[in-house]
């Protein structure tokens, strides 16, 4: 079995079944076959929905248990098919956008399973940015006023990370956002802290928030950016910022909730650094291995804060 589908053509091909899904993840989750959770026996009996069966101790495990499918009553084929748009839309997936593709009835629906994937798109103890990585803050939101949100001016504060390409000063290679809580100078290093290996050169814009982060291990790049303009110093981040302001409107039209909001960075995230990857087939694969490491989300934990959810046109 190829690892993941080329194109629109192979992806059909490859999982017109409910059991060619199952099959599928089974083959992710245990690429080196299933063994016995219990006690590590590789004869097992296969069972529908995904369920093994020792055949020395009669343990049961479940493909789904304790993965993002865990509880889903849905056809694993409409998931496929969602991570398969998701993963094909460059600029990012809005829940009516989902909705319309799959033909959902429900706009709940899409809008929980976006959330889902967003937990997906995210493998813990992911490694730090590294090299010449340059750092900055920006805001977002606030541009409808009189929609409630955090702050007065329902603004949030984006830490930016990009890394210089290692190819080219002039190119960034990968991303690392998150939300601040606050401009503080302790604040900003432990977003640098987050995201970047200790030994890397920082080019922050503004200096004075990051004066301490030599004591920390990083060292501090005073020269400007050959090609900037005159008084921009990070002109990667001020890039990736714009970037980021643009998705915000477009595909968000600037309704993300600030509850959610570092779920929807880890998002851009996700799609950013994987911009130059010509197979959509490979981060459809990234996908469904996010989704079998995360845990199950409960629609409970996501449904609390739906009052503030996008905007249904
Ligand atoms: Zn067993």
């Amino acid at each position: 079995m190829e690892l993941y589908p080329a194109d629109m053509a192979g992806f059909m091909d490859m999982f017109p079944t409910e059991d060619t899904c199952l099959e599928y993840l089974s083959l992710v989750r245990w690429p080196d076959g299933y063994k016995c959770l219990r006690c590590g026996n590789g004869d097992y009996w296969k069972k529908a929905r995904g369920l093994f069966t020792c055949r020395a101790c009669g343990y049961e495990a479940s493909v789904l248990v304790g993965t993002l499918f865990q509880d889903t009553r849905k056809p694993l084929r409409l998931w496929f098919q969602a991570m398969w748009y998701v993963v094909n839309q460059k600029n990012g997936v809005s829940a009516l956008g989902l909705q319309k593709a799959l033909g959902l009835g429900s706009y709940h629906t899409a809008w929980e399973w976006l959330h889902k994937l967003r937990r997906a798109m995210v493998r813990s103890g992911r490694e730090r940015l590294s090299g010449i990585v340059e750092v900055d803050e920006t805001l977002l939101g606030g541009e409808h006023p009189g929609k409630r949100g955090r702050g007065a001016e329902g603004k949030s504060l984006i830490f930016i990370a990009a890394e210089e390409a290692a190819h080219s000063e002039n190119a960034i290679g990968r991303i690392r956002l998150s939300v601040l809580e606050n401009a503080a100078g302790e604040t900003l290093v432990k977003a640098v802290q987050a995201a970047v290996e200790p030994g890397s050169l920082v080019r922050p814009d503004g200096w004075s928030g990051y004066s301490s982060l030599p004591s920390h291990g990083y060292t501090h790049v005073p020269n400007f950016h050959k090609d900037a303009a005159p008084g921009d110093a990070t002109p990667l981040a001020h890039r990736v910022a714009s970037l980021l302001k643009r998705w915000w409107l477009g595909t968000h039209q600037g309704a993300i909730s600030p509850t959610h909001l570092a779920y929807y960075l880890d998002e851009f995230t996700f799609r950013f650094n994987r911009r130059t990857s010509r197979s959509r087939g490979k981060l459809f694969y990234r996908l469904i291995e996010g989704a079998l490491q995360s845990d199950p989300v409960p629609a409970k934990t996501l449904t609390q804060h739906l009052e503030a959810r996008e905007p249904t046109a």
